[in-house]
């Protein structure tokens, strides 16, 4: 099923078309409209004009956060302030916020790609979805919640925590669809074992959506097994609407972006350079239907590949991996980089282990990584824990070539997030 097929499996060729007739539009409009856009072209000698194909904007500088932290709150703005109808900020760890602008038209197509995904993956309009991304100025929720609107199914805007009101949501109003973050599925998995409930049994659940922060394969896994459910991966971020920039289908192998939208591109993070299909590198996505506020090759410092070849769903938008992790999350640690989400990957393929963990570093060479197991193991014999963390320091040797600390703790020691949880302690920068 599709939300606006003709465009969903529209040719490559008219998509590129589309593109750079969309390039064009939103070049002009930030070079009118945004006095940051017009200083950064004239500095590079080039005008609207010059981008005559998708390969010139190789040419157009790119954006970076700390430029949208710079022009803080209104100077991204490409319209009047009558014309806009929402504020978002995005949830950046550090510094200043970033100010995200939705013009009236800017909302309905955000929720139009929202629509997409949500018919992409089976949800009809008898379904109810329970939205616990949290509400406010983070776009998680609102954006998700307008899309589903728009499709008509019952939304419960029931937001992050308060976990036995959740269990009690789900079971009163037949809740079939999550929205959520990996982290709280793994904490909601863990609350509903420990009240003896079984989500096979006693819910209505088909399928999660989960995203906003990294999560591997392995967490994917563990959450379908445990709620008996379809776990789809959902990519996004403030700077470009929030959710339904990317989204797996129903093959889950990758998650497609929508290129009627967005231009993305990879680039080597260090050099800049972009790389071709299938390798490593940074994404980079120009918005093309952005009224309030046009962004040009904006830096994500996400780092993912695009996968290539066709999807068996007939969509045409080409698909991204899962995120392998963040340029700026790289740890390193003895002069090895690492991204958390290989320690993540390690932990969850682990039976024992439960939901929650936290990597510490303590130096430049020595790193801890603390992880919840279940509770019966505690209760047993002294040998059975030595045996668990000797199996977990040589998985995670093998994994990230170094030595780890590994600690194991009893379940409910390490702190819950309701948002993004925080996986890494950085005791060097304290
Ligand atoms: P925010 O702007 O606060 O919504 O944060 C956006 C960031 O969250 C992205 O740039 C990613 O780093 C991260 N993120 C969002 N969705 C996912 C996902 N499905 N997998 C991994 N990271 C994600
Ligand atoms: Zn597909």
């Amino acid at each position: 099923m599709f939300w606006q097929k003709d465009i969903e499996i529209i040719s490559r060729r008219a998509l590129e078309e589309l593109q750079l007739k969309r390039l064009k539009q939103t070049v002009r409009q930030a070079w009118t409209n945004v006095p940051f856009y017009r200083d950064y072209f004239s500095k590079l000698s080039i005008k609207p004009k010059d981008i005559t194909s998708l390969n010139a904007m190789q040419k157009l500088p790119l954006t970076t956060r700390e430029d949208l932290r710079l022009n803080y709150p209104f100077g991204m703005l490409a319209v009047t302030q009558e014309q806009v109808v929402r504020l978002h900020t995005s949830s950046g760890t550090t510094g200043k916020p970033k100010a995200i602008f939705f013009s009236k038209k800017d909302v309905d197509r955000a929720a139009d790609l929202i629509a997409r995904c949500l018919i992409m993956t089976g949800v009809k309009k008898d379904d109810v979805l329970q939205n616990m991304m949290t509400y406010g100025l983070f776009t998680g929720a609102l954006v998700m919640h307008y899309g589903a609107e728009k499709v008509g199914v019952l939304v419960i805007p029931a937001g992050p925590g308060n976990t036995k009101r959740q269990i009690a949501l789900m079971q009163d109003f037949k809740t079939t669809t999550l929205h959520l973050t990996p982290s709280y599925a793994l904490y909601l998995a863990s609350v509903m074992h420990n009240e003896g409930l079984d989500p096979k049994k006693d819910f209505f659940l088909r399928r999660a959506y989960l995203g906003s922060e990294p999560y591997s394969e392995e967490t994917r896994n563990k959450i379908e097994k445990f709620f008996g459910i379809d776990v789809y991966n959902s990519y996004g971020l403030s700077e470009m609407n929030g959710p339904g920039v990317a989204f797996e289908c129903m093959e889950k192998d990758g998650m497609h972006l929508w290129e009627d939208n967005f231009i993305m591109e990879i680039i080597d993070p260090e050099s800049g350079e972009k790389l071709p299909e299938g390798e490593k590198g940074e994404l980079v996505l120009t918005t093309l239907c952005r009224e309030a506020m046009p962004i040009l090759r904006y830096r994500t410092r996400d780092i993912v590949m695009i996968i290539p070849g066709k999807c068996k769903c007939g969509r045409t938008h080409r698909r991204i991996s899962r995120i392998i992790g963040r340029s700026d999350d790289m740890i390193i640690i003895r002069g090895v980089n690492i991204f958390p989400q290989q320690i993540e990957r390690v932990l969850m393929g682990i039976k024992a282990v439960a939901q929650n963990y936290q990597i510490v570093l303590e130096s430049y060479d020595q790193m801890t990584v603390r992880v919840e197991i279940s509770k019966d193991l505690f209760d047993g014999k002294v040998e059975h824990l030595v045996n668990l963390r000797n199996e977990i320091t040589e998985k995670l040797r093998s994994e990230i070539l170094i030595r780890a600390k590994v600690e194991l703790l009893e379940p409910g020691t390490l702190p819950v997030s309701e948002g993004k949880s925080t996986r890494v302690i950085d005791k060097r920068t304290l």
